[in-house]
């Protein structure tokens, strides 16, 4: 049979001009990825095997091989994983199946640095190849099928595509290296990578020995979460990091932690430096990778932290867990919620130690997930007050950059000042604009600036912070003069007892009462919450939301 040409869809032919360009700079990262591709699918077939050992057959030594053909011009990077259907090979060598490759195109800057981290975190590893390759031929053939499939591709408009033979199951990607890259065909360089950026693989990753004609393993081939904290460097985590998250900025935390007795479990937990560009997209999936027992068995498992910590990266490997454990059965066991309410406790951990000891990173952190963590005051109850503290606010001392902290606030209170005053907004101008605050900066009242959508709640679920009650600035009832009224004010309110009945006449319908008020300094008049309405922008989400 002849081979099949294919064109490629237009957004990877882009994709693909993009890449070779703008990560020119840092070429050795294709091997990386090819290597990343091929421990992944020796997991799923791991994975698979639980339930069918057939699949492993006598092949049992899951291994990567590396091999060389100078005359030829080629480098090869072998797996016996669990191989590719030629459904499979249309599928993930043809497209682009990420649902926001619009968005991802849309991002690109230019910049090569950024550009680079982009396409990291896009997820588009195989194509990195044609960086270095002007021609990828791939030679899979799937654990439980007979049929092999040839794919290949000068990584311009088109691949071809025919069946084939082969021996074993699992992939084979021969790249036919560019002249200017010979480089890579040079053993020393190639260990020199691997053990730069695939160390921590679990499995071993092989090369021949010209000179002794044995294979010779590269990395440590140990899962990096099961070796002792002291033989791990920051570069070991920071390469796993980028090998489980796709993300190529540095973390800005991690916590590795192995649990002994009732329960029984590994932990390597990370904080990402920056939003992933689709975290708000909904239909997103995320949640740390299980393990049972060292056996991949799902990326994402939500199910092991609360929504609220959905910007938490890494890996969790439990031994108390069955090996055919799905995501149905994650849900309500009473070892997945152990584990959930420990790993909660260590994130908060990490964070606090951040905060304390690098408050630059924090603020970094801050900035990228702050929205994310504030919803943890509404939906954890039993961490509200440890959130509470993790929180960072602008004011109307401080309104830049969010960085004060209730417990900063509560030290400046002047004695007089009885409570955490708030003002929510739609912006940081508007706030500061509003006459609401006269009063108080009169006084010298410093007033937390809310402009997030989840201050609302926040704050309606955060009665009281160090046993100071927070109250809205746009609240009838907030005091700012004392408890007694001065002679003075008793004889205002009587000059202008005519004005304020003959104004709540005119307003009788659409306001609950008018008085005299000492908040303001500038404008003549402000509307104000009943004490126990919703607040006005409540009120307004609520219209929004169509309630
Ligand atoms: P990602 O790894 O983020 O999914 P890649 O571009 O690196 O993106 O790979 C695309 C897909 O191609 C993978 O998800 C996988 O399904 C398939 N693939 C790539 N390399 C292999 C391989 N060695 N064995 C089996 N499948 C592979
Ligand atoms: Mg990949």
């Amino acid at each position: 049979m002849s081979a099949e040409k294919h064109e490629f869809q237009a957004e990877t032919r882009q994709l693909l001009r993009l890449m070779i360009h703008s990560l020119y700079s840092n070429k050795e990262i294709f091997l990386r990825e090819l290597v990343s591709n091929a421990s992944d699918a020796v997991d799923k077939l791991r994975f698979l095997a639980v339930s069918s050992p057939a699949l492993l057959g006598e092949d049992t030594e899951l291994r990567i091989d590396l091999s060389l053909d100078k005359a030829a011009g080629t480098l090869t990077i072998k797996d016996n994983g669990i191989g590719m259907s030629r459904e499979e090979v249309i599928e993930n060598l043809g497209t682009i199946a990420k649902s926001g490759t619009k968005k991802f195109l849309e991002s690109l800057t230019g910049e090569q640095q950024k550009d680079a981290q982009l396409i990291g975190q896009f997820g588009v590893g195989f194509y990195s190849a044609f960086i270095v390759a002007d021609k990828v031929t791939v030679l899979t053939k799937r654990a439980d099928s007979d049929e092999a499939v040839r794919w290949e591709s000068e990584g311009e408009g088109s691949y071809t595509l025919e069946p084939s033979f082969k021996l074993d199951r699992g992939t084979e990607v021969i790249l036919h290296v560019r002249e200017d890259d010979k480089e890579f065909l040079e053993p020393m360089r190639l260990q020199h990578i691997i053990r730069r950026y695939s160390d921590h693989i679990g499995l071993p990753i092989r090369m021949l020995d010209e000179d002794s004609k044995e294979w010779e393993t590269l990395n440590q081939a140990r899962a990096l979460w099961t070796r002792p904290k002291s033989e791990l460097t920051d570069e070991d985590y920071q390469n796993f990091y980028t090998h489980i998250s796709h993300d190529h900025e540095a973390p800005l935390a991690w916590t590795h932690q192995k649990v002994e007795g009732n329960l029984e479990y590994t932990s390597l937990l990370y904080i990402p430096a920056r939003a992933p560009f689709d975290m708000w997209d909904r239909d997103q999936s995320r949640g740390v990778q299980l393990y049972v027992k060292r056996v991949f068995i799902m990326d994402k498992a939500a199910e092991l932290l609360p929504p609220y910590l959905r910007f938490v990266r890494g890996l969790v490997d439990s031994s108390d867990l069955p090996l055919n454990v799905s995501r149905e059965l994650l849900q309500g066991n009473r070892t997945v919620e152990k584990i959930k309410s420990a790993l909660v406790k260590r994130v908060l951990d990490m964070l606090d130690d951040m905060a304390e000891k690098k408050p630059e990173d924090y603020a970094k952190f801050w900035q990228a997930f702050g929205v994310v963590l504030k919803e943890g005051m509404v939906d954890d109850v039993a961490n509200r007050d440890r959130l509470a503290k993790l929180c960072r606010f602008s004011s109307t001392t401080q309104s830049v950059t969010p960085e004060v902290t209730l417990a900063a606030y509560v030290a400046r209170m002047p004695a007089e000042q009885e409570a955490i005053y708030f003002l929510t907004a739609d912006t940081l101008a508007a706030a500061n604009a509003s006459p609401h605050l006269e009063g108080f900066r009169k006084r010298g009242f410093e007033v937390l600036l809310l402009t997030d959508r989840i201050d609302e709640w926040v704050v309606s679920n955060l009665h009281e912070f160090e046993g100071k009650k927070l109250e809205s600035v746009a609240r009838a009832g907030v005091d700012l003069g004392g408890k007694e009224e001065t002679p003075e004010q008793v004889q205002q309110n009587k000059d202008f007892e005519e004005v304020v009945t003959r104004v709540a006449k005119a307003l009788e319908s659409r306001v609950e009462s008018v008085r005299l008020s000492s908040r303001l300094t500038e404008s003549p008049s402000c509307l104000v919450s009943g004490d126990n309405a919703l607040s006005q922008r409540l009120q307004k989400m609520f219209q929004q939301a169509g309630e």
